[in-house]
């Protein structure tokens, strides 16, 4: 596998960061992860926006433009052959002495690499739909920002394999924020809820499409806090992601969601995001 890092592209063995990098030391770094479908970007637009966000709200600089970005992930695409699968992308503060306070000259870190994966279109648990376990959030305040401090969500995941679900939803004050790596909604009739945005999610570029895309669809759209009680009695549940796009929950915490199969709504909502953002990749 070719990957992509400070400007150059190499074999993944011949690939290195310092282990001074404030990404390896202080998780001082931001990520994105956009899906190739028929070997194009889905949403890069979206992803690149979010990115200079990030970045900006941790006053780190930006090591390349979007466009020279867009050939990054383009090259990447080519050179790896991916037809379907992820691209992922990493910035870091840089190298510097080990100081909490950011260093004044350090070069930020580029980091890029492809995963192919079938089956992101055609994912079989589609058909099956995901169950979901509740766990605390216990992340920091500032979940709006990308950063690639992962180790809570990890645990949550490892915790729902535990107990034999596929995945998290977390739950703070009463309510639920998101899932480990996703966005969680419910659906009520022809309803959608998801939480507002805030510093207590990420906003999912995902969840930006798909509610657009609900509200075209004649469905009523609802930006607000759920409990778990309220998400059990929901006729339908699922969660959205760059990678898993919109999926099913059809199990929560041991209740089955609605028939306890993946319900119409979801499904319809699926489809719509898979033909036009294949439509509009790039
Ligand atoms: N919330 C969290 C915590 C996530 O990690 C992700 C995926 N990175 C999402 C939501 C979904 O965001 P997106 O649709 O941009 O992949």
């Amino acid at each position: 596998r070719t990957v992509y890092v400070n400007g150059s592209y190499l074999p993944e063995h011949e690939a290195t960061v310092s282990i001074f990098d404030r990404g390896f030391l202080f998780a001082d770094g931001v990520y994105e992860v956009t899906s190739v479908l028929g070997g194009k970007l889905i949403d890069f637009a979206g992803h690149a926006a979010r990115l200079q966000r990030s970045l900006d709200e941790l006053e780190m600089a930006n090591p390349t433009t979007e466009e020279d970005l867009l050939e990054i992930h383009r090259e990447l695409v080519r050179l790896n052959e991916i037809d379907e699968g992820l691209i992922y992308l990493q910035v870091t503060r840089g190298a510097a002495d080990r100081d909490f306070a950011y260093p004044e000259d350090a070069t930020p870190t580029l980091v890029l690499f492809t995963q192919a994966k079938s089956g992101l279109a055609d994912n079989p648990m589609a058909k099956t739909g995901m169950k979901i376990i509740s766990i605390e959030d216990q992340r920091w305040g500032r979940r709006d920002i990308k950063t690639v401090q992962l180790l809570y969500p990890s645990m949550g995941k490892m915790a729902a394999k535990a107990a034999g679900a596929h995945d998290a939803w977390m739950v703070e004050d009463g309510v639920v924020t998101e899932g480990t790596s996703n966005n969680a909604y419910i659906v009520k009739g022809n309803t959608i809820i998801t939480r507002h945005l805030g510093h207590e999610i990420l906003s999912g570029i995902t969840r930006t499409a798909v509610l657009r895309m609900a509200q075209e669809a004649q469905m009523k759209v609802e930006e607000r806090p759920f409990t778990m009680e309220e998400a059990k009695q929901a006729d339908e549940a699922f969660v959205t992601s760059a990678t898993t796009f919109v999926m099913p929950v059809v199990e929560i915490d041991g209740a089955a969601i609605g028939t306890g199969q993946p319900g119409d709504v979801v499904a319809r909502l699926r489809e719509i995001y898979i033909d036009e953002m294949r439509k509009a990749a790039v």
